[in-house]
């Protein structure tokens, strides 16, 4: 999502005269986009503002903008001389809403002054913003804004506002133009996809992806992140009808315990999850699906634990993100006592951590001996005799060059596995 927003940033930027520089000596503005979504991804933009201080006393005309969730959070934190950590070093603070603002900020902060913008608008989409994009293969595409949820863990509906879609007719164009530009893949992106809503013609997040599907179907069709609450059937239909939807979902079910899932307000208990992926499995046959967990929220107990590991063992997720509770500023949660030790949480964190290894090897091995369909993406990173591309199910092969390119599609014969990867050898040019 921060990568698809800093192309819109690249946009605003670019149509006010600015360019982009690949070495920061180079540069008179650098912007760092962030992340409030757990503790350690602010800390990592924190250490990276350290080194941009030594950096501004040799080069003080340098202008440093933070933007995104962590400026939203923090807002004119940022710029106080006195908060130790950042120390002035930052000259300007801009929040997602307020993008278009940056170009002026930055002028202003040429002239010596530091600048704010942390407004949440309930409207802002960026529709008419065609982001900058470099040529590639894959294209990541923000369908939506905010989240309207409120999980009682999660910082995103106070760092990124309401709800709010764009409209099917400008996701599609881009699309278009993806396509014509020779791009394979486009990844539509949302919090919570699954609630968009065009509010011009009342389309949902089902038609959205057939209008896209239907545009090229040489291009795959990706999406993240589906709520469990919201999976309508006509979404579980139109993945399973159109063959270049890709049939890979990824659908966080953060914990196996009802108790803890109700304390997290995530509006469903394991019972309904069981009945979803029922349901997308008998319909969309060899779905791949992932998921997110988060370890050692408030009062989790060792008998919640079992009941996540035993989910996750009855699911046999192809792949899973998993994370140790991070108490956040302003969520419902944050009042609530952060009461399981830190040595319990790395210890549950760490069990699932291996036992999903395990799941994910056992399931690639399955596909030894079949022959997928890959998107070749590039070199491999290990070989430069090899290519590297992934399946229809988001799973990373490794498979001999021969006469392709990236954009190919190529039918590759699984040969090899392990929990990360699959090795396979060429059969043709799909
Ligand atoms: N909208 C998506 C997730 C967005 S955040 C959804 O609802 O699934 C991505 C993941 O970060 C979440 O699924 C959750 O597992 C994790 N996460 C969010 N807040 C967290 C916190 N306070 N501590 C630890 N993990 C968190
Ligand atoms: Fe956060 Fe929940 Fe919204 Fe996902 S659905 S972004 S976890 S509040």
């Amino acid at each position: 999502m921060n990568v698809a927003d800093s192309e819109v940033v690249q946009s605003v930027m670019n149509n006010n005269g600015f360019a982009m520089t690949q070495t920061m000596e180079n540069a008179d503005v650098i912007l760092v986009n962030t992340c409030s979504v757990r503790d350690n991804a602010e800390q990592r933009i924190i250490g990276r503002l350290g080194d941009f201080k030594h950096y501004k006393k040799q080069n003080p005309k340098v202008v440093i903008g933070v933007l995104g969730c962590m400026a939203e959070r923090l807002r004119s934190k940022m710029l106080d001389e006195n908060v130790q950590t950042i120390n002035s070093v930052v000259d300007i603070v801009v929040g997602p809403d307020e993008y278009r603002k940056l170009p002026q900020l930055v002028e202003e902060a040429f002239e010596g002054e530091k600048g704010i913008a942390v407004r949440l608008s309930r409207v802002e989409n960026y529709d008419d913003i065609i982001p900058f994009r470099a040529d590639g293969i894959s294209a990541w595409i923000s369908v939506m804004r905010g989240c309207d949820k409120f999980c009682t863990f999660c910082v995103v509906p106070f760092t990124r506002g309401r709800e709010r879609s764009r409209t099917v007719a400008s996701v599609v164009n881009e699309v278009r133009e993806l396509s014509e530009r020779g791009f394979k893949e486009v990844y539509l992106l949302g919090q919570n996809v699954n609630s968009f809503l065009d509010l011009e013609t009342e389309k949902d997040f089902a038609d959205l992806l057939s209008e896209v599907a239907n545009v090229d179907n040489t291009v795959r069709v990706r999406f993240t992140t589906s709520h469990p609450q919201d999976m309508s059937d006509k979404l579980i239909r139109t993945i399973a009808e159109n063959e270049n939807i890709c049939k890979f979902i990824h659908l966080p079910v953060q914990s196996g315990s009802d108790r803890i899932l109700e304390m997290m307000n995530r509006t469903y208990d394991s019972n309904h999850y069981f009945k979803l992926v029922e349901k997308i499995r008998k319909q969309i046959p060899h779905t791949s699906l992932s998921t997110d967990i988060i370890v050692g929220f408030p009062t989790e107990t060792e008998e919640d634990h079992l009941q996540t590991i035993a989910m996750m063992k009855e699911i046999g997720y192809d792949g899973a993100f998993m994370f140790n509770y991070s108490p956040r500023e302003n969520t419902k949660a944050y009042n609530w006592e952060d009461d399981v030790p830190y040595e319990t949480k790395t210890r549950r964190l760490n069990e699932i951590i291996a036992m999903q290894k395990e799941i994910s090897l056992q399931k690639n091995q399955q596909l030894i001996g079949t022959t997928e369909t890959i998107l070749v993406e590039g070199e491999s990173k290990k070989s430069s005799e090899e290519f590297s591309g992934r399946t229809d199910g988001n799973k990373t092969v490794i498979f001999p060059k021969a006469n392709l390119k990236a954009g190919d599609y190529v039918n590759v014969k699984i040969e090899r596995a392990n929990s990360a990867t699959l090795f396979g050898s060429v059969v043709s040019e799909s």
